[in-house]
Formats: C-alpha cells, structure tokens, sequence
C-alpha cells in the first residue's frame, strides 16, 4: 500500500496544468520548455 504522490505540472508560458499520479523521473514539457511542478499547499516562491 504505497501512497501516491500527486504531482502538478504547470506551463508558465500557456498556463496549462497536467496532474501526475506516478513519479515518472522524467522532464514534462510544453511550449518547448520544461513545466514546473506546483507544490501542494504552499505559496509560489520565486
Ligand atoms: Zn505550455
């Protein structure tokens, strides 16, 4: 019973959001540049 973790990817070009329930290890891209991961539950730092 292994939890999973959810991951949000977000564009900051489109502004587009792909959910992830699966730790793939790879890179998500759009727009040709690779999407941050939005953390749950905590406010944007940058
Ligand atoms: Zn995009």
């Amino acid at each position: 019973m292994s939890d999973r973790v959810k991951r949000i990817y977000f564009c900051r070009h489109c502004g587009s959001e792909l959910e992830f329930l699966k730790d793939g290890g790879g890179h998500i891209f759009c727009c040709g540049e690779e999407m941050i991961i939005k953390k749950p539950g905590s406010n944007s730092e940058e």
